[in-house]
């Protein structure tokens, strides 16, 4: 019989776990602490839990890591992780050091059904939500984990079309039974789901970016259908309106293609759109997949657009791509993996 994985429950769902298998209120923060504070990987070896406690809890329950399938090394030291997640798929998890920060890209779903047309995941199609233990388990099975500063939501899929065993992850993320870290740690990356945003700015208090891409209706219909249905100025109105206190951050992903997107009307309507928000833009070079009519710009047209949008005052950044010599556009490794195993 397959057991239910223990890792990545919640403290509520492992009261509800005590209180199942009839042991005292008590042992749920126990259990956290072994699942959250120290770096065992069974039942056996929770200690204070009496020998009955322990195999009343292993009927039923399994600890639940799973190490990663393979890992791509790039020369700038970024590592890319596949997992073997709802049997059958690969996802992929980066590992990104940099200086003194060591930040983890996590997926959150194994495709995707948002149907961005720039994107590798997208074209895979969606294949199935990942759950609390899945994601999670990206970041503590990491052969770094003891490293990790920060931790990204960027991965494969739309973290806020899986929004609640996403949210069950930043609460045991930032929990003190769970890992007690600091929220400002966690970016969740969204394309713009507005019952999605509404969820996550109420029930965490972790950064949120939002995928851009471009300021203009049309335009952005066309490279993420998201927009059709979950448009921007909506999206805008609930962030403009959201009360960010000082440590909560919002910030535009925008990736640049090449005379599409980077053009002096671009970078006017952005300042207009994006006008009485605290917020900063991240430039993200276009990294080629097959079959894509898209390229990238030349380094010097997007250093222009950068500083074109810091000079209208909208704190604007470059991303320094990574991982390029290791299939650095999301999606693509788990591709050549799946169509590998077919
Ligand atoms: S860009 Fe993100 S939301 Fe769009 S298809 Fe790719 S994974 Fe999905």
């Amino acid at each position: 019989m397959e057991r239910e994985k223990l890792y990545g429950k919640t403290l509520n769902e492992l009261i509800a776990v005590t209180k199942r298998i009839g042991l005292p209120g008590f042992a749920a923060r126990q259990i956290a602490d072994w699942l959250y504070k120290k770096e065992i990987d069974s039942i056996d070896q929770m200690s204070n839990l009496s020998k009955k406690t322990r195999e009343l809890l292993s009927a039923e329950y399994e600890y639940g890591l799973t190490p990663p399938d393979h890992a791509t090394v790039s020369t700038d030291g970024t590592k890319k992780y596949l997992y073997r997640v709802l049997r059958d798929k690969f996802i992929e998890t980066a590992y990104i050091p940099d200086d003194d920060r060591a930040t983890i890209c996590v997926s959150s779903q194994a495709g995707c059904k948002m149907g961005c047309i720039f994107c590798m995941t997208g074209k895979q199609g969606f294949q199935g939500h990942l759950s609390s233990n899945e994601i999670l388990n990206q970041f503590r099975s990491l052969p770094e984990f003891a490293n990790l500063t920060n931790i990204v939501y960027m991965g494969m899929g739309e973290p806020l079309d899986n929004t609640t065993e996403v949210l069950k992850t930043l609460d045991i993320l930032t929990g003190e039974w769970g890992y007690g870290w600091s929220p400002t740690r966690i970016t969740v990356s969204t394309i713009g789901l507005i019952n999605g945003i509404r969820e996550f700015l109420e029930k965490s208090r972790c950064h949120l970016a939002v995928s851009l891409h471009s300021p203009f209706d049309e335009e952005r219909r066309r490279l993420m259908p998201v927009q059709k249905t979950n448009s921007l100025e909506t999206v805008l109105d609930i962030i403009r309106n959201f009360d960010f206190n000082s440590q909560r951050r919002v910030s535009f992903e925008y990736i640049l293609f090449k005379g599409l997107n980077d053009t002096p009307q671009h970078i006017r309507e952005l300042a207009r759109i994006l006008n009485g928000i605290k917020c900063r833009i991240n430039i993200i070079r276009f990294h080629k997949i097959p079959d894509s009519e898209f390229e990238s710009p030349d380094e010097e047209t997007t250093k222009r657009f950068k500083e074109a949008l810091n000079a209208k005052g909208i704190l604007t950044t470059i991303r320094a791509s990574r991982g390029v010599d290791i299939q650095a556009a999301c999606g693509l490794l788990s591709t050549l993996e799946q169509n590998r195993k077919i």
